[in-house]
């Protein structure tokens, strides 16, 4: 079978057409979900498909569903991402993997290829978590797992996602309607910058993702004692920062010597009480942020690191406590995706390289209910959510042909 190809020119154009609709003065993109910004960007993909004959709709979670139909019943092969961007991101994260799927869903027709199966391109609602605390909504919703609660869960402005999802004519009550259960979806396919640095710096083109790794977040409370800084000598301070401090060195080099590469430990944030220049730190509140591809690996650090930090609050004097905040388990990749993706790579001519992902994606959910890939094409120099995050022209292009060809050996 000869490989398909993208139209460059028009694809390309695309990025550039999408990345002015939000565009900030900074050089960035803002779009929160469900905003004018957001509404905007859905419209003008709504405007494209049209213009190719292509249907469109949105879901009662404000998922945009663009369809390839075909005549067949069987259960559609979906791509998708998101539009939806953090404060003042870059023009690529998300973006690229709608317009890639909107991009194939056109070649397909153009090229009257065969559609043994519907072919749906999914533009998921609140990826980020930029606008309303819990993110990956859209994504959540279509597996069933947003609740009640999370849609009455209000932005810094006091609207709800139900409001919001209102404002835009949907019905947040049918949300468990838009549910999917396993067997209904044929296979689920993201393309995405890898937001990392590790094509770039091995000079490949594409990333086969294994997995998307897990996320165990606690909030650690460390209590010392607050006390005069002038009168309370060194050896009779029980100061809460210093500690902290130790712990966070120590969170550091345990996960480094670990011998897991793949697993990174942050601390984040850090609150120092009472906070005075002429206090001795009663209380440090601090996250702790612990990541990897298994669940094994993340009890294995979290245990470790449990030991080490009481130890250095037993010497400091102080007490620590743990609170689980939250626990995302890791989402392996069918091994069966993973072939067809690398088998799509190797056909094009591309270098490629099997990686996990250490950021979350809507694929995670989707893997729950289908055989799902990820393709990742390079970050330069690793930088996403930002302004200068940057996916050169080619690599986008790479990227995208390796998408419409995984759709094709998916049909
Ligand atoms: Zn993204």
């Amino acid at each position: 079978m000869s490989n398909l190809e993208v139209n460059q020119e028009r694809f390309l154009a695309s990025i550039e057409e999408l990345s002015r609709i939000g565009s900030t003065s900074a050089q960035g993109v803002t779009r929160f979900a469900l905003t004018e910004g957001d509404r905007q960007a859905r419209e003008w993909l709504q405007a494209r498909a049209r213009a190719h004959n292509l249907a469109s709709h949105f879901d009662a979670a404000g998922n945009l569903f663009i369809y390839a139909a075909g005549s067949s019943q069987e259960p559609p092969l979906i791509v998708g991402s998101h539009v939806d961007t953090v404060p003042n991101g870059g023009r690529y994260d998300g973006a690229l993997g709608v317009l890639a799927g909107l991009e194939s869903l056109i070649r397909l027709q153009e090229t009257k290829t065969l559609l043994t199966r519907p072919v749906w391109l999914a533009v998921w609602t609140e990826e980020e978590g930029s606008r309303f605390r819990s993110g990956l909504i859209g994504s959540r919703a279509s597996i069933g797992e947003v609740t009640a609660a999370e849609l009455n869960d209000p932005d810094a402005a006091g609207i709800t996602p139900a409001d919001a999802l209102r404002s835009w004519g949907l019905n947040p009550d049918d949300i468990q309607s838009v549910a999917r259960r396993p067997g209904q979806v044929h296979a689920y396919v993201e393309l995405h910058i890898e937001q990392g640095a590790k094509l770039d710096v091995a000079d490949l083109q594409i990333g086969v993702v294994t997995g998307i790794v897990g996320i165990r977040r606690y909030d650690v409370s460390v209590k010392g004692q607050a006390n005069h800084a002038g009168t309370t000598p060194m050896h009779l301070r029980h100061d809460a920062l210093v500690a902290a401090a130790l712990m966070v060195q120590t969170v550091e080099q345990a996960v480094i010597t670990s011998g897991h590469s793949d697993a990174v430990g942050t601390v984040g944030k850090l609150q120092v009480f009472p906070g005075g220049v002429n206090v001795v730190p009663g209380q440090v509140d601090f996250s702790l942020e612990i990541r990897d591809i298994e669940t094994a690996v993340m009890d294995e650090l979290v245990a470790m690191l449990q030991t080490k930090l009481q130890q250095i609050a037993a010497q400091r004097g102080v007490e620590l406590s743990w609170e689980l905040a939250a626990d995302v388990k890791p989402a392996p990749l069918a091994e069966t995706v993973q072939q067809t993706i690398a088998a799509a790579a190797s056909d094009l001519g591309y270098s490629w390289q099997r990686m996990p992902s250490g950021a979350g994606h809507d694929a995670q959910h989707l893997a729950r209910i289908c055989p799902t890939g990820m393709i990742f094409v390079p970050s330069k120099g690793g930088i996403s959510h930002s302004p200068a995050e940057f996916t050169a022209d080619a690599d986008c292009v790479r990227g995208a042909n390796v998408l419409l060809n995984t759709i094709v050996k998916l049909l």
